[in-house]
């Protein structure tokens, strides 16, 4: 699942992090957890410049499994 921290000087870490055990598998950036609802003017981009043309978030990052809880 994802998991989002704001820290006291306002910056943001976004991770991916084990649905069972809470523990942390990658680092994800916020290009990684946008998608396209369609109704919006501009289309998203991701970090290479290509557009964003998911409409949810992929399986994989809403329900995740650690090495140790797989
Ligand atoms: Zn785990």
């Amino acid at each position: 699942m994802i998991k989002l921290e704001i820290k006291g000087n306002k910056q943001q870490t976004i991770t991916n992090v084990c649905n069972e055990c809470g523990s942390h598998i990658k680092s994800l950036g916020i290009t990684d957890i946008i998608v396209n609802n369609k109704k919006n003017t501009i289309t998203p981009k991701d970090s290479d410049g290509e557009d964003i043309t998911r409409t949810e978030l992929s399986e994989e990052l809403k329900v995740s499994l650690c090495e140790d809880c797989k």
